[in-house]
């Protein structure tokens, strides 16, 4: 184990240890499981940080949540733990010269990634400018229902997380529930998650979203093919987020992220930053991209451009 995952662990430990300590003396955030409570509810809380399971431990961890799952939606669900790919460093474009603001990026992420219909949670937000301003946050609108798209005197921007280099929100999160990952990729262990929201006063993007009730997933839609630290179902009191679709894009072959797929004008582009032949370096060396809120250093890997 090297010197950094020694620490890593420590401080793991420590801050759980923190946490559970709060809870007995009624100070803590997170919600002990009821009395009557299941065995499995228990497993789960006592459950060690993701990054400090065996792989022995992880596979059971793994196994209990495919059973529960399978059970509530009464259909055989997979919860996987693919790692991150050696060499790669996933990274997203975004034409908005072509966006035409139909949302179907949002809709095509609620259904790959288990969003909750009711209350509604949307990892995308679109919002609609006036062309004259150009990129003016302040008077963007999120709610726009146009009879039809695209409307004339407006531009749309997609926004979602950023996977920023330089993440603002996992340095504020008190034990540790949210990471960045090898490929980029900012991840949320739900099952550590005791739901401060910290993170989401931290990402200067609004790209983390809250479970304040139990979602609602028509079990006939619900996404059965599932990552642990991506859309799984998440319980009430934690914290989610865009994961570039880590179900899909850590296969290999490895697949695009769904609003990449859904989107109908072909704005989106997606791939590996390290790889020099793919289209995000070539849009990079070649476009004249652009990233949100530069100033603050978050380094975000999403980048947006105009091609025509
Ligand atoms: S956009 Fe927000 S949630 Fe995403 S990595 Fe950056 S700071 Fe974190
Ligand atoms: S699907 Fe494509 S065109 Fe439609 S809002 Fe999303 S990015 Fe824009």
């Amino acid at each position: 184990m090297s010197d950094q995952n020694k620490r890593d662990k420590h401080v793991f430990q420590l801050t759980r240890r923190k946490a559970l300590k709060g809870l007995a003396a009624g100070v803590g955030v997170l919600a002990l499981p009821s009395r009557q409570a299941s065995a499995s509810v228990w497993e789960s809380f006592f459950q060690k940080h993701f990054r400090e399971l065996s792989k022995d431990e992880l596979k059971s961890v793994l196994a209990r949540l495919e059973k529960e799952y399978s059970k509530q939606y009464d259909k055989d669900v997979t919860v996987k733990a693919t790692p991150a790919i050696e060499g790669v460093r996933f990274g997203y474009g975004l034409d908005l010269s072509r966006c035409i603001g139909c949302r179907r990026c949002v809709y095509g992420c609620v259904a790959e990634n288990n969003q909750s219909r009711d209350p509604q949670i949307q990892w995308i937000r679109v919002v609609r400018m006036d062309k004259e301003k150009g990129i003016d946050f302040d008077s963007a609108e999120h709610y726009y229902n146009p009879a039809e798209v695209p409307e004339e005197g407006h531009t749309y921007m997609p926004i979602a997380c950023q996977q920023c280099e330089n993440p603002a929100c996992t340095k504020v999160c008190p034990v540790q529930a949210t990471w960045k990952e090898n490929d980029g990729i900012i991840v949320v262990d739900y099952n550590w998650c005791i739901g401060c929201r910290y993170c989401m006063a931290a990402c200067p993007y609004g790209a983390r979203h809250f479970n304040w009730k139990k979602s609602q997933i028509p079990a006939e839609e619900l996404n059965p093919d599932t990552h642990y630290l991506g859309n799984r179902p998440r319980p009430v009191g934690v914290v989610e987020k865009c994961t570039f679709c880590i179900q899909r894009t850590r296969e290999q072959p490895g697949r695009y992220p769904a609003c990449e797929e859904a989107c109908p004008v072909g704005a989106r582009k997606f791939g590996n930053l390290l790889d020099p032949k793919s289209e995000m370096r070539y849009l990079i060396e070649n476009k004249r991209v652009f990233i949100l809120k530069e100033e603050l250093n978050t380094q975000p890997k999403f980048f947006y451009f105009y091609a025509t």
